[in-house]
């Protein structure tokens, strides 16, 4: 048998979003969603990064996509996670027009306490859009989830 301590740690903690999030998130203020498109293999990467991770190339290219999209996978989530929303919720990964990679969002605008009809309405191909938040502060949370689009 060894000795166990319980304890709490609280760590004050400041992360830098880098040149590319900060842009990003500065954009989300406009409800603009922005990538960057490598000049090698032209893919437009969501969120942006500050080089292709396929062709290993700085990317500098800004390209507006839509804030609509497919659904490429869908989970629910039943676990209260910090500074995740309370649950149930579900997440997924969502490729929007006009970007050739997904983006991991929260998926909504549906009653989420039954997962066979969130999987449903949010199976691979479905079409969604972005619902923002009035008030935007250049957070990812501007986007308050991805609802799906009817018709
Ligand atoms: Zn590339």
């Amino acid at each position: 048998m060894v000795l166990k301590f319980e304890t709490k740690w609280e760590i004050p903690y400041v992360h830098s979003a880098g040149e590319h999030g900060t842009k990003f998130f500065e954009a989300l203020k406009d409800k603009k969603i922005m990538g960057v498109k490598c000049p090698e293999c032209g893919r437009v990467l969501i969120p942006p990064r500050a080089f292709c991770e396929r062709c290993f190339v700085d990317t500098a290219d800004w390209v507006e996509v839509s804030d609509e999209g497919e659904v490429v996978t869908v989970t629910v989530t039943y676990i209260k996670f910090t500074g995740l929303p309370d649950p149930p919720y579900a997440t997924g990964i969502v490729k929007l027009d006009g970007a050739d990679t997904g983006m991991l969002c929260l998926l909504g605008g549906i009653d989420l306490s039954d997962w066979k009809k969130v999987h449903e309405t949010f199976k691979p191909g479905a079409r969604v859009r972005a619902v923002w938040k009035e008030e935007r502060e250049g957070k990812i949370t501007d986007i308050l989830y991805f609802e799906p689009v009817e018709g």
